[in-house]
């Protein structure tokens, strides 16, 4: 059966020794106290191996927020799926909103993204969800099919197996504004049906599906309580090891 899932994305937070101080306290809290669930933390490439380093990996695993779209070669700046992987990190955030729209990846740029992180031995959190002006127009369907569509419906049901689903209205990631469960319940529902049509049923059930947006310890419970919400995926939560720890501590 699927795993419960609470991830981290620490976006462009966090300076080294910071972040370092982050993922070390987080480390010592859980390794005291084991959480009932897969606890990641997204961080800047630079924080990888470093961080790598100081976590232990059976509690704790370890996800960049993004790699590039080439191999290797003449591309300054970037950083590849396999300079990811040999940090330690086992996973990889894909389709952000933020990246989607303020870095320009199209579904075409995050499908060849998919296909080196997988490639490359590192898992995916791919995430998806609708603009506020496509909610209100009701258009949240349409738009997360069409982004699984785009980027890793192409995938086999083999590679399927290490996709994590993040949705993520894009009108609560960061705003405060939260969907209700209820909203959240009913998309994650939706996702795992458009999975079950491309791969079949049982890698459905398997499917992890977390939520992202404005979650935080007072709200977790009552989103993770839904059938279809596997765990969250957590922005400026994740930045103080109590209130990512309040949020792990939904899953107990
Ligand atoms: C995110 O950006 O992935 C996110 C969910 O952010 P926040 O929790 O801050 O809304």
């Amino acid at each position: 059966m699927r795993k419960h899932i609470v991830a981290g994305n620490w976006k462009m937070n966090k300076n080294l020794q910071e972040g370092i101080a982050l993922a070390t306290e987080l480390n010592n809290i859980l390794t005291a106290e084991k959480p009932n669930c897969e606890v990641i933390i997204g961080t800047p490439f630079i924080h990888l191996a470093k961080v790598s380093d100081v976590i232990d990996h059976s509690v704790i695993g370890l996800a960049a927020e993004n790699c590039a779209d080439h191999a290797s070669g003449a591309y300054t700046g970037e950083v590849s799926a396999e300079m990811v992987k040999s940090t330690g990190a086992e996973y990889v955030i894909l389709g952000h909103s933020e990246r989607r729209e303020y870095y320009n990846e199209t579904p075409e740029v995050l499908k060849e993204k998919v296909d080196l992180a997988l490639a490359n031995g590192l898992k995916v959190i791919f995430c998806i969800g609708e603009s506020l002006a496509q909610r209100e127009a009701n258009e949240q369907e349409a738009v997360c099919k069409a982004e699984l569509e785009g980027s890793v419906f192409h995938l086999t049901a083999e590679q399927w197996s290490n996709i994590v689903i993040a949705y993520e209205p894009i009108w609560a990631i960061g705003t405060g504004k939260t969907a209700t469960s209820e909203q959240a319940q009913e998309i994650h529902a939706f996702i795992r049906s458009c999975v079950a049509e491309k791969f079949g049923q049982e890698a459905a059930d398997n499917t992890s599906i977390l939520y992202g947006g404005s979650c935080k310890g007072s709200n977790a419970p009552e989103l993770f309580a839904k059938a279809d919400i596997d765990g969250g995926l957590i922005g400026g939560a994740s930045l103080k090891a109590a209130d990512f720890k309040a949020i792990i501590d939904a899953w107990k």
